[in-house]
């Protein structure tokens, strides 16, 4: 079986867009490990694609905060207004879709799906002090995270040995392939398809191949403008318009 897997849409149509057309003929299922919107300006048609493509959706904190089951005040003032914004924006079927996703962890054959940690969907792994303790704790060989936008990840052999995994040096395509090694353990981000934050605009992705055990991370670029500019109409906050432009 081979999964795509996709994180952190954010409501960014054309960023998922490009992502499917990249992944075309390369997997069988789609996997999500949350935030479908936030940010961005296409909450809705976001949710119906995903819908159409994706076997297993979990919630991130964006999809629990537009649908009313998690504080908005625990968001930055930006968040918060696109949150707003977003919750007037989707359809009361939306509303209701997002209201009834699984939260993470999700086992899947095999392998693991969180949006944050397998401890907390919320929490941000973005540190050795935060992967270390994740990894140590997890029954899988394998979990796939996302929540902080930076594609890659963290592994820790059977000798304690622990290892940041950063995308590679291509900008478009396939930016790094991973081989899965035994009794290793693998925290694996996809990257943000939406938002990213890793310092490279372009839409982030990865597909496992389960039987070959193989991880390949991609980006791609996408029409950003368009996106941006369906931020300025729907008066959604200059710094989000922005930062997308800067993958921060
Ligand atoms: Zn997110």
């Amino acid at each position: 079986m081979r999964y795509l897997i996709l994180s952190d849409i954010h409501a960014n149509l054309e960023a998922l867009e490009k992502c499917l057309q990249l992944a075309q003929g390369k997997y069988q299922k789609v996997l999500c490990l949350g935030d479908l919107v936030g940010y961005g300006p296409d909450p809705n048609a976001v949710i119906e694609m995903m819908q159409r493509t994706a076997t297993v959706i979990i919630r991130g904190n964006h999809d629990k905060a537009c649908c009313g089951i998690m504080n908005v005040e625990d968001f930055n003032p930006w968040a918060r207004q696109a949150i707003f914004w977003t919750c007037d924006t989707l359809t009361p079927n939306h509303l209701s879709f997002l209201r009834n996703l699984a939260p993470g962890p999700l086992t899947m054959p095999g392998f693991e799906i969180v949006h944050g940690s397998a401890e907390d969907e919320d929490q941000y792994i973005f540190e050795p002090a935060e992967a270390i303790p994740a990894l140590r704790n997890q029954s899988m060989q394998l979990v796939f995270f996302g929540h902080t936008h930076h594609q890659g990840g963290f592994s820790l052999n059977r000798a304690g040995v622990f290892q940041k995994i950063s995308g590679g040096s291509r900008r478009n395509g396939r930016v790094l392939t991973l081989d899965l090694e035994d009794g290793t353990r693998y925290l694996i981000n996809p990257g943000s398809v939406g938002q990213p934050r890793d310092g490279n605009w372009r839409a982030a992705f990865a597909i496992f191949d389960e039987a070959e055990r193989r991880v390949d991370f991609y980006r791609t670029e996408y029409d950003i403008a368009t996106t941006q500019k369906k931020m300025t109409q729907a008066h959604l906050p200059e710094p989000l318009i922005q930062r997308l432009e800067f993958g921060r």
